[in-house]
């Protein structure tokens, strides 16, 4: 296989752009032609309807959109030509499942200087996964958050979605897993089994809640359903049910309700004594704040570990140095022999 030029980097880095500027203006027209239907994407007749389209309008309207989407597949097309010359993308990112050509020319061309970046840890804060990286306003980011969420959002689902079964898979890779805070067992592979085993080590510690500061109360601004964040379970469910067929597919939109650890359904003239959530009102509980904080620092764990094995798999290629010890070093882990978690080739 021929050595990736920077000519290659550079093209695959404009594709990729290009490629999310059609989409953008795609899924911007789509919201024009909505708004503009008499109708809900359901189907449902709207509430205050504006004027409807003049049929020729709608026609026109049909044939833009029909031209948008053939000029965003076609940039995908020519992504994946280019990808096919990538000795990093067939040797590594496209075995991982849940990982497409866009999210590899994301990777590969979105921003990454793998000469610069001659440590992991320098690639993990570009990505802005680096410990105390957080947006702060009015301030300039030291990241670029656009890989941020590519990387920690979008790549993460597709992964987890690509990674985790309810249903039995009768295959070596597959291992299945079963922990007292899951709704039931699931398998796992690739990935996946690097975002279970931490989840469960932060599910099975005992510390002072960091919910309620070992109150054991609920504090006002949980309580508030307007700001609760859609639980991790919803989300979970919805991307690992589509080899159950008995099970329906359950939307971002419809989240399945949240299984709670405290008592469900108090009225609001108990509020000043409810019991906090994320410990039961014990004051002791598990690693994190909730359920969604616990699963946003196991993805954040997991991606990191594909960024250690994607970094030194990029730095063999190009034919640069490599430290093997990184995640045993600076990471305080303890080396496993399943290292890279998912096995090249
Ligand atoms: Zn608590």
């Amino acid at each position: 296989m021929t050595q990736p030029t920077r000519h290659n980097r550079n093209r695959l880095r404009d594709l990729v752009r290009a490629h999310y500027d059609l989409q953008d203006m795609r899924l911007r027209f789509e919201g024009r032609v909505n708004a503009a239907s008499p109708t809900t994407l359901d189907g449902q007749a709207k509430k205050s309807p504006r004027p409807a389209l003049h049929p020729d309008d709608v026609k026109l309207f049909d044939k833009w959109q029909g031209g948008l989407e053939s000029f965003e597949e076609e940039a995908l097309a020519v992504i994946k030509g280019e990808l096919k010359h990538d000795p990093v993308w067939k040797g590594f990112l496209e075995g991982i499942p849940g990982v497409g050509p866009t999210m590899g020319a994301v990777l590969l061309g979105g921003g990454f200087n793998i000469e610069l970046e001659d440590t992991p840890s320098k690639m993990i804060s570009y990505a802005g996964l680096a410990p105390g990286q957080k947006r702060v306003r009015g301030q300039k980011t030291n990241y670029n958050p656009w890989m941020r969420t590519k990387i920690a959002g979008v790549m993460a689902d597709c992964i987890l979605k690509a990674c985790v079964r309810k249903v039995v898979q009768d295959k070596p890779e597959w291992r299945r897993i079963e922990y007292p805070w899951m709704d039931g067992p699931r398998w796992v592979k690739s990935y996946a089994r690097a975002y279970f085993d931490y989840r469960n080590r932060k599910e099975s510690m005992r510390v002072e809640c960091m919910a309620c500061d070992g109150t054991g109360e609920a504090k006002a601004e949980d309580l508030d359903p307007a700001v609760a964040e859609p639980s991790w379970e919803a989300r979970f469910q919805a991307s690992s049910n589509d080899l159950d067929p008995a099970t329906p597919e359950l939307s971002v939109e419809d989240p399945a309700p949240r299984k709670r650890r405290g008592t469900p359904g108090k009225t609001k003239a108990s509020k000043a004594t409810k019991k906090c959530t994320n410990c039961d009102g014990t004051a002791v509980g598990p690693w994190g704040r909730s359920d969604a904080h616990r699963h946003r620092a196991a993805v954040r764990y997991f991606v990191k570990l594909l960024l250690i094995d994607f970094w030194r798999f990029w730095r063999a290629a190009e034919g640069l140095p490599v430290r093997d010890t990184y995640a045993v070093e600076k990471l305080g882990h303890a080396p496993h022999s399943g290292r890279p978690l998912y096995d090249v080739g």
